[in-house]
């Protein structure tokens, strides 16, 4: 007889899965798949489309659709909490899903810190969908006033959202906004020197003004406070803060790594429940931590296919071996991009180019089933 799978969220590294659905139907199994959102939003190319590079239907993948044409159950909703001994995932509806196999792609979400107080229009770089949102609110203040746009966060998607809010807006003559990133200690901190340069140039060629070493105290009424006693004013702020994994799984009390993310062992399996999976940022890879990038959520896709198929089939897992350094693209805004690879560094339009061939192709790839 048929077994149950559940796909806890449709994000980067259940692609495969996504697109072979019907293997497992075919085999006589049944496939119910939760997700807050029709659509899964592609992230690498999320700061893209708040520049306007890309529209929302460049970047989405129709995850209803995928799943109901072939044959699987798609359910709108959120999952919660997980009861592993009674094998069901709790969703915010209340209603629970029961599962034999269950596989978590559920990704990650900026935690708000506890400084930022009432009176302040915020985003989050995640969920990217908000992304939207965001730039027809930027293109809305623009349009009334010279606005101030702060960042806060010193990493990738902080130089990545400050380079598309610039592209966005470069041909705003008068009202192009002020954009600043606070950043608590240094900008791009764990790149290297060489790297770390080409970004501060190209941001300080546009005007970005960035300012390291601050400390931020407190945000309230729009008023940001630093600890040295300065103080900035900001019409919209974006919170590029470092991530953290889905909170379902420490809130359920199963077995997590440190940052609260899936403990799963080299077959991307629970390291407590044989017939918990999962991928993406969601989870904490126990023989080596991984950075939380869309490149191993990728790489994680065919291993995921494979072993959900062998559980619900009983045949043998394969591990995942997350394999050597990646090729890391930054989308500077302004068709500009900045590549690193190993020793290999260029930045310009020929590095813009080759990551929007990839994520194009990428892209096209997954959308070419629906
Ligand atoms: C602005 C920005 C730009 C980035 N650019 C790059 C890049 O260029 N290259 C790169 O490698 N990495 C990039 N990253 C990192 C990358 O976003 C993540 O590593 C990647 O999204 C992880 O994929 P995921 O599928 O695990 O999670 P997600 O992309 O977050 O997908 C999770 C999915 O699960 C769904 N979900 C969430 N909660 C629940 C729930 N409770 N129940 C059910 N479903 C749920 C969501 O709707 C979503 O569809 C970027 C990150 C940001 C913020």
């Amino acid at each position: 007889m048929g077994k149950q799978l559940v796909l806890v969220g449709g994000g980067h590294a259940h692609m495969v899965t996504l697109a072979n659905l019907h293997q497992f139907i075919a085999r006589g199994h049944r496939v119910t798949v939760i997700g807050p959102s029709e659509n899964h939003y592609y992230s690498g190319m999320g700061p893209g489309m708040l520049g306007q590079t890309y529209t929302p239907d460049d970047i989405r993948f129709a995850t209803r659709h995928v799943v109901e044409k072939q044959g699987g159950t798609f359910v709108l909703d959120k999952a919660v909490g997980v009861d592993p001994a009674g094998k069901t995932i709790l969703l915010s509806s209340g209603s629970p899903v029961a599962y034999d196999v269950v596989s978590f792609n559920c990704g990650s979400y900026v935690p708000i810190p506890e400084i930022i107080g009432e009176g302040t229009e915020f985003y989050t770089v995640k969920p990217i969908e908000k992304l939207l949102d965001a730039q027809k609110r930027i293109l809305s203040l623009v349009s009334q006033k010279k606005a101030t746009i702060g960042i806060i966060g010193g990493g990738p998607s902080a130089i990545e959202i400050a380079g598309n809010i610039w592209g966005l807006t470069e041909n705003q003559g008068q009202n192009k906004p002020a954009i600043q990133i606070f950043t608590r200690g240094r900008l791009m901190g764990r790149f290297p020197e060489s790297i770390r340069t080409k970004v501060a140039r190209s941001l300080s060629g546009r005007g970005i003004e960035v300012r390291e070493n601050s400390h931020i105290t407190r945000i309230e009424a729009r008023r940001i406070a630093l600890k040295s006693g300065e103080t900035h004013t900001v019409d919209l702020l974006f919170l590029a803060l470092g991530v953290k994994p889905s909170p379902i799984f420490s809130k359920s009390g199963l077995p997590t790594g440190p940052d609260g993310g899936l403990l799963v062992n080299q077959f991307l399996q629970s390291t407590q429940y044989p017939e918990m999976f999962g991928g993406g940022d969601c989870i904490y890879f126990q023989p080596r931590p991984l950075d939380k990038v869309g490149v191993y959520a990728v790489r994680e896709n065919p291993v995921l296919f494979h072993n959900l198929m062998a559980a619900l089939e009983n045949t043998a897992l394969e591990p995942f071996a997350p394999g050597g350094d990646y090729l890391l693209i930054f989308n500077l805004g302004g068709g500009q991009g900045l590549l690193r690879k190993n020793r290999l560094q260029f930045g310009g339009r020929p590095a813009f180019f080759i990551k929007d061939y990839i994520d194009r192709r990428f892209m096209k790839k997954f959308q070419a089933i629906e």
